[in-house]
Order: structure tokens, then C-alpha cells, then sequence
């Protein structure tokens, strides 16, 4: 995303204008797209609701007011966060910007959460990330009735605002006590950001903070970077195998699996072919999780192969690429997951592998969930849209934000503008299949209702035993479709399942029509299919044989300088206890390495160098760039 706003000089604005704080802060020269509007907004005292894509750059809305604020005088700002695990890194981040801020949760002896307190209370801190629970706390309440008073409490900012909703996936009860902020404290504005967007969830957020007077400010859900590859299931391991080390090499990723059973499965197997990577889910032990978390933060090239309780807030910036061996339950997920990868903005790629068992599963489970039937009918309608773009032959990105309302042109970075997938007309095979399973449910002898496999034998007319044993060589329908391939047959069967004409029943998913298959069965409905390849074996990318370890563009002296910094970014990072990318990103340390500055000021120009990095850190990094000359 370019900038859009013409750098000023920060020698000619106030300090306490955000693009102040923006340049000498964070060392950035513009704000990206719609941050410019928020952070005015926000500073100047209103509510807003801010929907962008993760990776959009949602923290500096926050940031830039708190940081302006505190220094015209207004005091605390208090950042609302579902996730205590990351509070330690987030603060690290503001600390190392030179930035007071701190966090107050349950890891904390006593001691400092008094000295906090005490920071908190004197008006000193610029920001407290909380949790929620602990916001609405009594002791909580009473320190910020204090600053409240004292006209000290400046700001609140509500992360991760979806978990507000129970439409959401991440619904979570503690949210939900924080419509008393608006209640106890109506002067003091609010700012509620999530990455999750559909219509359901935004009123709810409106709804249930109060911020029905909040501007709501919507980014462009559009992620360029990251290119979007859906593939039919075959042998989903080694697809995924192929994937992850054909083209992403020494890369970290995210591997989404439905299962803990399958996260454990799938991670042991990836070792064993060695692949670095490691298990995450809600079932192992808190500390072995938050250790895996930390080695997949800190170092380079780790695949996380994890349920979706991973994830939200993981702001590493150079995750490579997420791929789901599961579907996601809807679209909102599937973005959000797969938003994960690219945030800095470089190339990234989603890849899910998806088939007929998918649709089953999915289906099967909403159908037996014990929720109400009107809740049933929006996940059934959420699932038709995933379903839609699982099988979809045209771009799939304008069909993901066309999802969220907004309309795009083909993109020409997912699988299918790229290798668009020729189809072919399967009206008259799906007739064929539907008529089948009605022969099944007419014919005499033995059960009624069939599974793919059978199905798809008398349709093929193989002479199994099961065949025999039922008689199913005198229906009708008995080698009528000898033409198509079984994969092929699986497509049409996928295809009307997921499309709602069949439905997979009972404990041996055997299939049955539903009121929606008449109008096939009569010719009223065009089935267009994908046409099955195998997909060949990509050479690698020079890229993916680099490993990504260093920037395409830099010529040979500049990629030293790189390495250089790089190994010297590793022990700043090691001895702060912090990731290495909350030192400087990579697209920082390769700007530097490119321009190769001997001076302090000429550093100083260096995208995501601010006034404190430059000052803690300047010296060092002109002798690193020196010696590697
Ligand atoms: P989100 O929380 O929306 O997922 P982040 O706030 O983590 O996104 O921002 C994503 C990345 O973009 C971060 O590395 C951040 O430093 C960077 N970034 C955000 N705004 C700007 C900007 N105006 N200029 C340069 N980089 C930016
Ligand atoms: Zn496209």
C-alpha cells in the first residue's frame, strides 16, 4: 500500500500532531489509506469504529491519538486486548519506540502491578493494555474514576472488538461488560478495531459498546500480497508437503487443521520429513504452548500447525504463508486466518486443500450443532458462500470482498486468473448421479441409501461384491456413467453437495436427495464443473530456493550489509527478550542495507527509523554497515 499523504517535515509541525508523532515516533513518513482520517478523528476527541483487514495497520489508529494525547496533556490511554500472551511484545514495541507504556494481567508479581498502578495513576504511562476481565474489575473502576476526575484518562481502545459478538467466532462473555465504559465515562472517546467485518457483527459491535454515534470507518478489505490457491484434496499431506517445501522452503507459515488430533498428526508427520514445525492447540499445556508461540515469534522459518485457537493478535509481520488442510466454517474465518500471512506487505500465499469429506463434515456439523434453527439457517448461509468460493472458477478475490461488499476487478494473483481452470458442462452426469441415489431408495433388496464409494462403482458399472450381494447390476442407472473418471464423478457428487441437492446422512454418510435435486433431476439447473488436473510440479522459484533469506534487489554488497545487520538484529533482540522484528522489520534493515547511510541523519531517513531507535541504536548500526563494507 503507498503512501497517500505528501510527507511534512517534522521540524514544522507541533508535537503533538500526529504526523509528528508519526515521523519521530515510529519513523514512518505517511500514513497508509484511511489511518490519516482515523488518527485525526480519534485525537480530536470522537468515537470511531475501524474495520481493516489485518495487517492494514489497525495499531497505529490507536497509537498515534494516545501517544499526541498524552503529550497535549490528556493523560492514560487504556487498550483493551483479549490476548494476554502477546501483551509482553506489544509493550516491548512501544517501549523500544520510546514510548511509556505498559500491561497489567495475571503473569505479574505484585509489586509491579503497584508500580504500574502507580505510573498509571500519576498520569505518567501513555498506555496499559488490560484485558477485559480486569477492566471492569473494582479496583480497576476506582483507579480510572481517579484519572477520570483528574481529567487523566484519554482514550480507550478496543482491540479485537468482534469478540463482542456472538455472531463472531471469537465470542467471548468479558467483552460484553464493556459497555460500561461509555456508561461511567461518556467524555472519554473510544476507538473499537477489528479485521472482521460482515454486517451481523459490525451492528452488534455498534450495538453492544454503545457506539451508535461512532464514525465507522471501513478500509478496503483487499490483501494484494497475498495470492489466494484453492486445490482439490488427493493426498492432502504430500500436497501439503509439496507446498511447504517445494515453495516455501526455510519459510514460517501457519498449517490450520480442524483437530487437535489432526494439528498432532500432521506436525509429527511434517518433522519427520523435516520440516521444522511445531503442534498448537487449546488441549496442550499453557506453558508448552506459550513456548511454542515464542519460538514461532522469535525465530526464523518455523511452520505452526495449529487449530484456530492460534492466531489472533500473532502480529509477526513475515509470516510466508497459512494453508488450511480443513475448511474454515465460513468466509470471515477463512480471511482472517489467512489474513495472517504478509502483514509487511511483501508476497505471501494462502493455500487450502479442500473436498468431499470437507463439505460433509462442515455440513454435518451445523445440522447437529444444539443451536436454534435461525442460527442453523446464517451458518448454513455462511457455509453456501465458503462452499461458492472453494468451487469457483473465476477470481476468487473478487469473490472474497465482493463477501464483504466491496466490488473489484479480477486480480490476476490467485490460481484461477493465473491458471484459469477450464470447466465443463455436468449438467447431464449430475442427473445421471441424482438418479442413481433414486434408484437406490426404489430398489428391493438390502439398505436403501449408499455411500460416494458404492455410488460412484454402480455408476462407473464395476462388478463389486457389494454390487452382487444388492443386485445393483439390474438398476437402471448401472454403468451409465462409464464415461467419467471416478475423481470426476467425485467433482459432480462434491459439486451437488455442496450446492445442497444431496446430503450426506448418519454414521456411514450414506446419501440422500433433498427437495433441491428435483429441480436438477428435471433439467432446470446448469452444473458447471472444474476440470480435474493434476496439478504439475512447480519448479522452484528462485525465491523459494533462497529461502527468502535475503531481498531479491540487493546486489552482492548490499546483501552482506544485510547479513550483517541481520546477525546483529538477532543479539539486540536476544538480549531485550523481545522477536527480532520488533527491533526493525526486515523491510527496514533491507532499506538500510540498500542505501548504505554513514551519517546519523541519513539513517534517520530510513523507513522505520524513529527518533529513539536512532538514538539507542544509530551508532551501532553505522559501524555494522561500516564493517560489512
Ligand atoms: P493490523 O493490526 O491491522 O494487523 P499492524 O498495526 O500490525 O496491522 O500493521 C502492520 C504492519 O504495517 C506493521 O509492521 C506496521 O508497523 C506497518 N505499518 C502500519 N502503518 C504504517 C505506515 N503508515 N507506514 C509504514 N508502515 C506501517
Ligand atoms: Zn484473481
Amino acid at each position: 500500500m503507498p503512501p497517500v499523504t505528501p510527507p511534512v517535515p517534522a521540524s514544522s509541525l507541533a508535537p503533538t500532531d500526529p504526523r509528528h508523532v508519526l515521523q519521530t515516533v515510529f519513523g514512518y513518513a505517511a500514513f497508509r489509506g484511511a489511518q490519516e482520517d482515523i488518527v485525526d478523528h480519534v485525537n480530536a476527541g470522537g468515537d470511531a469504529l475501524v474495520l481493516m483487514p489485518t495487517g492494514g495497520g489497525k495499531s497505529l489508529c490507536y497509537q498515534v491519538p494516545a501517544i499526541a494525547r498524552h503529550r497535549a496533556g490528556k493523560g492514560v490511554t487504556i487498550v483493551v486486548s483479549p490476548l494476554i500472551a502477546l501483551m509482553h511484545d506489544q509493550v516491548g514495541a512501544l517501549e523500544e519506540l520510546g514510548v511509556h507504556a505498559a500491561f497489567l494481567n495475571s503473569t505479574l508479581e505484585f509489586a509491579d502491578v503497584q508500580r504500574i498502578e502507580r505510573e498509571m495513576t500519576s498520569g505518567r504511562l501513555v498506555m496499559l493494555y488490560v484485558a477485559p476481565e480486569r477492566l471492569t474489575t473494582p479496583r480497576m473502576l476506582a483507579q480510572l474514576d481517579s484519572l477520570n476526575e483528574r481529567g487523566l484518562l484519554s482514550l480507550f481502545a478496543i482491540d479485537e472488538a468482534h469478540c463482542v459478538s456472538q455472531w463472531g467466532h471469537d465470542f467471548r462473555e468479558d467483552y460484553l461488560a464493556l459497555s460500561v465504559l461509555h456508561e461511567r465515562y461518556a467524555h472519554v472517546p473510544r476507538i473499537a478495531l477489528t479485521a472482521t467485518a460482515d454486517s451481523h457483527t459490525r451492528a452488534d459491535i455498534l450495538e453492544r459498546l454503545d457506539l451508535g454515534d461512532a464514525r465507522v470507518f471501513i478500509a478496503s478489505f483487499d490483501r494484494p500480497n497475498i495470492r489466494y490457491r484453492i486445490v482439490e484434496k488427493d493426498e492432502p499431506r504430500r500436497q501439503l508437503l509439496r507446498f511447504v517445501r517445494d515453495e516455501h522452503e526455510g519459510e514460517a507459515g501457519v498449517v490450520y487443521c480442524a483437530t487437535r488430533k489432526k494439528v498432532e498428526e500432521t506436525a509429527a508427520w511434517l518433522v519427520a520429513e523435516g520440516i521444522d514445525a511445531l503442534p498448537y492447540h487449546a488441549g496442550l499445556e499453557a506453558a508448552l504452548r506459550q513456548k511454542h508461540q515464542d519460538r514461532f515469534l522469535r525465530e526464523d522459518g518455523i511452520v505452526m500447525v495449529a487449530t484456530v485457537a492460534f492466531g489472533m493478535g500473532i502480529d509477526k509481520p513475515d509470516v510466508r504463508f497459512v494453508a488450511h488442510l480443513d475448511l474454515p466454517k465460513n468466509i470471515e474465518g477463512y480471511y482472517q486466518e489467512t489474513g495472517r500471512a504478509g502483514r509487511d506487505g511483501e508476497p505471501a500465499e494462502a493455500w487450502m486443500a479442500y473436498g468431499l469429506a470437507d463439505v460433509v463434515n462442515n455440513r454435518r456439523q451445523i445440522d447437529e450443532s444444539p443451536a436454534g434453527e435461525e442460527f442453523k439457517r446464517v451458518q448454513r448461509g455462511k457455509l453456501d458462500a465458503l462452499l461458492a468460493l472453494a468451487e469457483a472458477t473465476d477470481c476468487r478475490r473478487v469473490r472474497l470482498l465482493g463477501y464483504f461488499g466491496e466490488a473489484s476487478h479480477p486480480c490476476g494473483n490467485c490460481d484461477n486468473c493465473l491458471d484459469p481452470p477450464a470447466t465443463w458442462d455436468g449438467t447431464e452426469a449430475a442427473r445421471k448421479l441424482l438418479s442413481c441415489i433414486y434408484r437406490f431408495a426404489q430398489h428391493g433388496r438390502g439398505p436403501r441409501a449408499f455411500g460416494a464409494g458404492h455410488l460412484i462403482d454402480v455408476l462407473r458399472g464395476k462388478k463389486t461384491d457389494k454390487v452382487a450381494q444388492y443386485g445393483h447390476d439390474a438398476l437402471s442407472t448401472f454403468g451409465i456413467g462409464a464415461e467419467l473418471s471416478e475423481t470426476q464423478w467425485r467433482a459432480v457428487l462434491r459439486q451437488l453437495v455442496a450446492l445442497g441437492h444431496v446430503v450426506a446422512e448418519g454414521e456411514y454418510n450414506t446419501l440422500a436427495l433433498t427437495d433441491g435435486a428435483r429441480a436438477v433431476l428435471k433439467g432446470g439447473v446448469e452444473i458447471r464443473l472444474r476440470e480435474q488436473h493434476e496439478t504439475p510440479r512447480r519448479a522452484k522459484t528462485a525465491r523459494a530456493k533462497a529461502g527468502r533469506e535475503a531481498p531479491a534487489d540487493l546486489d552482492a554488497a548490499a546483501q552482506a550489509r544485510f547479513a550483517a545487520l541481520k546477525a546483529w538484529r538477532t543479539e539486540v533482540a536476544r538480549e531485550h527478550n523481545l522477536p527480532s522484528y520488533i527491533v526493525f522489520s526486515n523491510a527496514t534493515l533491507a532499506e538500510m542495507a540498500r542505501l548504505a547511510p554513514d551519517t546519523l541523519a541519513a539513517l534517520g531517513e530510513v523507513s522505520g527509523v524513529g527518533a529513539k531507535k536512532l538514538e539507542a541504536y544509530g551508532r551501532e548500526i553505522l559501524r555494522v554497515l561500516e564493517a560489512a563494507a
